[in-house]
């Protein structure tokens, strides 16, 4: 009997210190793997920020696109009409659409007057929000919350600035160009716009528009470099923007 009593207890003894023996096997186990899924999920961390574009990690991150001091700009508002200022609402910004008039040596105020003239003629559907003149000059025909008849599908979400040009080759003369650069500054601060967001018309419908810039994309290139230059250079603090800014 006490044999039997001392065999059930050394029995008992011997599986409790396998037992033992188990548990810390998958501790160790648990350890292991808990160490290997660090590893693994650091390892695709790691890829992931390498192998992506910097666009797509810089988008979260951005910081705001800053603000330049408003242009002078003239308000020539259109009479409301159904082909040059249907009174649509534009309910979102998300780009700038750089044009050309096509009209070699006409003013800004020429071409105002002929979108202001369709609400008679009814001759096509056709605005701007702004044109930039030989001067310089920059003349809004549309308000910013307002849509112009100017860049096909993109109407609904651009503001669009035409550009009068002295000959048929459709470059700006220095005047419309640096008002040009200003007034794309601007709208870019005010927007919170960066320059891939600065397009011609030809990137919404292939058309040959403005015809200086497609025809010499280093021109265009050099454009968006300097509207960006433009905004380092010039940018004021978001204060003095909001208060003067709030024109349309
Ligand atoms: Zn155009």
């Amino acid at each position: 009997m006490i044999f039997r009593l001392q065999r059930k207890h050394l029995t008992i003894a011997l599986s409790k210190k396998k037992r033992n023996k188990e548990s810390q096997a998958l501790l160790y186990l648990l350890i292991f793997l808990a160490g290997m899924a660090v590893g693994v999920l650091a390892f695709f961390i790691v890829n992931i920020q390498k192998t992506l574009p910097s666009t797509v990690l810089t988008k979260e991150v951005r910081e705001p696109v800053k603000r330049v001091q408003r242009p002078e700009i003239k308000q020539m508002l259109l009479t409301p009409n159904e082909f040059s200022r249907p009174q649509l609402e534009l309910r979102q910004v998300n780009g700038v659409v750089v044009h050309y008039v096509a009209n070699p040596g006409t003013s800004a105020k020429d071409n105002r007057n002929y979108f202001e003239g369709l609400k008679d003629s009814g001759a096509t559907y056709a605005s701007s929000n702004y044109i930039v003149g030989l001067k310089g000059e920059i003349i809004q025909c549309v308000p910013l919350d307002e849509m112009a008849y100017c860049s096909n599908e993109r109407n609904e979400d651009t503001v669009s600035i035409e550009c009068c040009h002295p000959d048929e080759t459709g470059q700006f003369n220095d005047n419309t160009y640096q008002s040009l650069v200003h007034l794309t500054a601007w709208l870019c601060g005010r927007y919170n716009l960066t320059m891939d967001k600065v397009i011609r018309h030809y990137d919404v419908t292939g058309k040959n528009c403005p015809k200086y810039f497609v025809e010499h994309e280093e021109a265009w290139t050099k454009f968006r470099l300097d509207v960006e230059a433009y905004i380092s250079k010039h940018a004021i603090d978001n204060e003095a923007a909001t208060t003067k800014q709030e024109q349309q």
